[in-house]
């Protein structure tokens, strides 16, 4: 904000138009002029009429505009509110070039929180003014006792503090005991302590957090990746980068890839810090949205966790990013601004001047390769701390220990978890399947029940008893009859869900407290809870999806079998056997975290597979290699660099004739491909018919620059029309 004040205290007559950049999805800032006796430095947060309507905007850098400030349409108002500073102009700026989204679309993730820009109203409150009351009553003297020393109380937190009720405050107040005094608002959390509570670290995350807290003194640029099992202790030592952090007077951030589901992060946290970070995330009341916003802007909060879309909070003093589980495919944003919030941290970093540390189990393939060639640096914790063994990893072969028949579950994998919850202790069972089960057909003429809008399988709710469209959101009761053929009663379910896996544990052991653990089951609230729940030992078998995979500490959880491992093995993504060892990986790694004695077991089709076996010999390191070396020769990512383009229009002919000419606009550049177009692997999506075009290039190929010519030489952009760019992208379908 620094650099910004020279223009504030001396506006230059000429300065008189001003760029603000509002948030719509327009090419870049229009124009306003500024009414006498108002000055506006960039990065203030104005008003501005825009059409018919008023609204929030940023003051933009930029030299002076050629037009007539006479005709422009003046700015309305500058909010009492610090402004964004220089690096959070420039990072949307780049973000914007990066992801080839209108400037506009940026800020406006960065200024989503409309009421935030007015300084919250001072609270009523009182002060003792040395009158002692007529009447000295034990209540009214505990209440002297407490604010006799002249401090401002609010009513209601003295009246606590006391121990008394709000009447005799008031009967105070009327005999002028008091007088009335406005204060500041709270904070919204008290600021965490660095040396609150730490604990002693083992010799090698000693070192490693030594790393770290260099690189926070340094206060420079620098990227860390900490890579390290499940239990190694990676929070325990970015909590001392952190406590670091705060040390310096600095702010911390904090990405996490679920923070509506991370009770227990946060509870660790306060016991490490004496308090609470603020948190961030699409579920929060819009008054606390407001809140965070503003007490970031002003300094009063230290830290935030947040999802991806803390990133573009205004911190006043940012000192340190922290990406936890930073292979994480939902730090990619997949809506309007397509951005992947791992590496936008990174050059929120640069931009800044700040360290950021990427923290995984599993890193990224992209994230190995840069600490391999020197530009992250890697800090390796084999163990786990204290001694907690590994749970023992076994593959299941289906081919050799079937289910019975309707069954999902090998004899194997149902005689370990008689095991475990005879010794009570708790079984995890995996299965990253929501609902019944994944497609239900009619079994006398085959027919498949399908979304109406989208080219994907209805799948049955049984709990609900619905079918549903997972693209779309599409329900319908599940039918008694075939609408093809109109059977009764001969519609057949195939393949399993959660629903069905809990269904066939009931069977076997209808004595055993079984949970099921997915995201249609309920709010945020409800998955808080039920974890709590399950971390106290109040189920025996618990049935989930890939939420259970995320960060929770289950002390009496021995056993984690994993349904279906070969699923996520079978599609078209070059990042599917990264993916499905990460999510394995991490799965199994919930088990055994407190010392019992722990095992994963995975039933596979393909327990030759380079994945299952590098996951159950414990070589990650053979994974990586492997993984690296295909991806190397196959030009993918990070050594080649793609790009994909969606059109989707209401029909088929008219998708598919646009993204024809997109490709006949393509500028010839050596080192790009252009892929396409083809049918997407999800043709239609909500009644929009999709192509896909996908850019191939070079590790140092232009390809905004490719991309931006082929838009802008191509066919005019027309409403029925939609044309999705996606940079680095993670989803192929
Ligand atoms: P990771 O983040 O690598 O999965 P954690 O930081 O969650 O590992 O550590 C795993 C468990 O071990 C946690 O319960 C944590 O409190 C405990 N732990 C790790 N290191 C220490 C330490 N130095 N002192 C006390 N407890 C530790
Ligand atoms: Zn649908």
């Amino acid at each position: 904000m620094k650099e910004d004040s020279h223009d504030l205290l001396f506006p230059s007559p000429q300065k008189r138009v001003v760029p603000v950049l509002v948030p719509m999805p327009a090419p870049g800032p229009y124009s306003y002029s500024l009414p006498e006796g108002m000055d506006a430095a960039p990065g203030a947060i104005v008003q501005v009429p825009l059409g018919p309507r008023k609204v929030i905007g940023v003051v933009w850098d930029g030299g002076q505009t050629a037009v007539d400030a006479r005709k422009l349409r003046p700015v309305e108002k500058i909010f009492d509110c610090p402004p964004l500073d220089k690096p959070m102009r420039r990072f949307i700026d780049w973000v914007a070039a990066y992801t080839l989204s209108p400037p506009g679309l940026v800020a406006r993730m960065a200024l989503r929180a409309p009421a935030a820009f007015d300084p919250d109203p001072m609270v009523e409150g009182l002060r003792f003014c040395g009158h002692v009351p007529e009447k000295l009553t034990p209540a009214r003297q505990k209440v002297l006792d407490m604010a006799g020393d002249g401090l401002s109380w609010t009513k209601s937190g003295l009246a606590h503090a006391a121990g008394v009720s709000s009447s005799v405050i008031e009967g105070l107040l009327r005999q002028g005991v008091f007088e009335q005094v406005f204060l500041p608002p709270p904070p919204l959390v008290a600021p965490p302590q660095a040396d609150y509570a730490p604990h002693r670290l083992a010799g090698h995350q000693h070192d490693a957090a030594e790393v770290l807290v260099d690189a926070v003194r340094a206060a420079r640029f620098s990227v860390a990746l900490i890579d390290g099992v499940t239990g190694s202790g990676k929070t325990e030592v970015y909590f001392e980068a952190i406590a670091e952090c705060l040390r310096q007077g600095r702010q911390a951030l904090i990405l996490l890839p679920e923070i509506a589901l991370t009770t227990a992060f946060l509870d660790r946290f306060h016991d490490r810090f004496g308090s609470k970070p603020a948190e961030w995330h699409s579920d929060l009341a819009t008054r606390t949205r407001e809140k965070v916003w503003r007490q970031t802007a002003t300094g009063e909060i230290r830290v935030v966790a947040g999802a991806r879309s803390a990133l573009f909070l205004p911190f006043e003093n940012l000192g340190l990013i922290i990406v936890d589980e930073e292979h994480d495919p939902a730090f990619k944003q997949e809506d309007r601004v397509f951005y992947n919030a791992r590496d936008m941290a990174v050059v929120r970093a640069r931009l800044g001047n700040l360290p950021a540390v990427l923290v995984s189990a599993t890193p990224s393939v992209e994230s190995q390769v840069n600490s391999q060639q020197g530009r992250y640096q890697r800090i390796h914790l084999p163990t786990r701390y204290a001694d907690a063994a590994m749970p023992d990893l076994h593959l299941i072969d289906m081919r050799r220990h079937p289910p019975e028949r309707g069954g999902f579950l090998s004899p194997l994998m149902l005689r370990a978890v008689q095991k475990t919850i005879e010794k009570k202790q708790q079984a995890l069972l995996f299965l990253n399947r929501r609902g019944y089960a994944p497609l239900t057909l009619c079994r006398v003429c085959g027919h498949r029940f399908q979304c109406p809008d989208c080219s994907s399988w209805l799948v049955e709710h049984r709990f609900r008893g619905q079918i549903q469209c997972h693209q779309c959101g599409h329900a319908e009761p599940t039918p008694q009859a075939c609408p093809e053929c109109g059977t009764l009663d001969h519609l057949v379910a195939c393949g399993p869900g959660v629903e069905r896996i809990a269904e066939e544990v009931e069977r076997h052991f209808p004595e055993a407290r079984t949970l099921v653990l997915s995201s249609d089951l309920g709010g945020v609230k409800r998955l808080r809870l039920e974890l709590e729940a399950i971390a106290r030992g109040e189920a025996d078998i618990v049935i989930g999806t890939q939420l259970v995979a995320k960060g929770h500490n289950f002390p009496l959880m021995t056993l984690v079998g994993i349904v279906d491992a070969d699923v996520g093995l079978a599609n078209g993504d070059p990042r599917a056997a990264e993916r499905t060892f990460q999510l394995l990986s991490q799965v199994t790694g919930r088990a055994g975290r407190t010392g019992l004695k722990s095992h994963g077991l995975l039933q596979t089709y393909q327990p030759q597979h380079p994945v299952m076996q590098a996951i159950v010999s414990g070589d990650a390191q053979a994974f990586y290699d492997r993984e690296i070396t295909e991806r190397e020769k196959a030009a993918l990512p990070p050594f080649g660099r793609l790009v994909s383009i969606i059109v989707s229009a209401d029909s088929r002919a008219e998708a598919e004739g646009h993204a024809r000419q997109l490709r006949q606009a393509a500028p010839p550049v050596s080192g790009i491909m252009l892929l396409g177009p083809a049918e997407a692997p999800l043709a239609m999506i909500r009644g929009r018919h999709r192509f896909r075009l996908l850019v191939h290039g070079r590790r140092n190929s232009d390809m905004q620059g490719f991309v931006r010519a082929m838009l802008e030489n191509g066919p005019k952009e027309r409403r029925s029309i939609q044309v999705q760019v996606d940079v680095d992208p993670q989803s192929f379908l």
